[in-house]
């Protein structure tokens, strides 16, 4: 049974084939047009998603070596995300059941991003807890069963992913910030500046703060030597990634606590920061945790996890109308 999954809530445009739960290819177009805009505009995108989205799916198709008849199944990101965005993947998708007469399969795409860990081996076991981090959304997820996740906190503002990106174009780097971030805090010192870490109450978090906190520094300082940035930018970047990733560390260190469960995983586009991973290792070795840690390409947007999504789908018969809509913001 191969199935057809795509992906397009935000700035990818992906598809991938999957068949019997292996997945046999993740097509992805990442759409640079948002660059000079130092962030995702919604109409370029979706326009973006509307040029590359049947490239994108012919080449899935092709390079699974199969034709389309041969589909028993499509699956689409229906929410959350961009609604224009999201939109381009439903209609394809929708057209192409239509056509074919099989089954459409909608798909949560933080729950594609949690379910990433069952694409290749080593994989979770049940239950476990996933630190969900990404662009829009950080959620601690208790993953009871491959459809049965139940979101015990969140942040109340701004995602993790936002304030890498958010506090990067206040030094001038270029969007997205986030792996920029990552790369040149290799080399500074996270302890040469201090930030403020936001405690929220439960297992919540906050992420608004770090970027106010981050433009007052760089006011008063920029003040007195305007080339404080370009002098000091490793160490800058370093005490930001390291601020985020204790805020980040200290809820899932309670999470564990309170739910006494020692596998975990991470998903999502800042679960590719090489600085949270090896935090993360760090305190899995010291606290006994197993730690599963998706491949990069399977960490930001990728229609694989998608397409894994809607395997267990196809298996519970989990299909859905051919009138379904997207949805901006969709629960777990
Ligand atoms: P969501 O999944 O919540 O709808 P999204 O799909 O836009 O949001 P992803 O594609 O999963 O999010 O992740 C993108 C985010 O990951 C961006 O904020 C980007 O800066 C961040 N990111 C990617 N690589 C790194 C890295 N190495 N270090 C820090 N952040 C990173
Ligand atoms: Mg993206
Ligand atoms: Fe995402």
């Amino acid at each position: 049974n191969f199935i057809l999954a795509i992906e397009s809530s935000c700035d990818e445009t992906s598809a991938s084939i999957i068949v019997d739960g292996k997945v046999l290819n993740n097509i992805v177009a990442t759409q640079s047009v948002h660059e000079k805009y130092g962030g995702v505009v919604p109409e370029l995108a979706s326009r973006a998603h509307q040029e590359n989205l049947i490239p994108v799916v012919q080449e899935a198709v092709l390079s699974a070596g199969i034709t389309v008849d041969q589909l028993a199944a499509v699956a689409f990101t229906r929410g959350p995300g961009l609604m224009g965005s999201l939109l381009v993947g439903v209609s394809f998708a929708k057209a192409l059941a239509f056509a074919r007469k099989i089954p459409l399969i909608e798909v949560n795409h933080m729950q594609a991003h949690i379910l990433a860990h069952f694409i290749d081996d080593p994989k979770p076991s049940f239950p476990f807890i996933c630190l969900t981090v990404s662009g829009g959304h950080t959620q601690l997820v208790l993953v009871k069963g491959y459809l049965e996740m139940e979101v015990i906190g969140e942040t109340q503002d701004d995602a993790v992913g936002e304030a890498f990106d958010k506090t990067a174009k206040l030094l001038g780097l270029p969007y997205p910030g986030g792996p920029l971030i990552d790369k040149y805090a290799k080399e500074g010192n996270p302890k040469a500046f201090k930030f403020p870490v936001t405690r929220m109450p439960g297992l919540n978090y906050s992420f608004s703060g770090i970027k106010t906190a981050v433009l007052y520094f760089l006011r008063d300082q920029l003040q007195e030597n305007p080339k404080f940035i370009e002098e000091n930018l490793a160490d800058l970047c370093a005490s930001i990634q390291f601020t985020l990733i204790e805020m980040l560390q200290i809820k899932l260190k309670e999470a564990v606590k309170q739910y006494g469960v020692k596998e975990i995983a991470i998903a999502g586009g800042v679960s590719a920061n090489s600085g949270l991973r090896n935090t993360l290792q760090e305190l899995a070795e010291k606290k006994g945790w197993k730690l599963y840690i998706p491949k990069f390409e399977y960490c930001t947007d990728n229609a694989a996890m998608i397409a894994m999504a809607a395997y267990y789908k196809f298996l519970a018969k989990d299909f859905s109308s051919y009138d379904v809509t997207p949805l901006a913001k969709m629960k777990i």
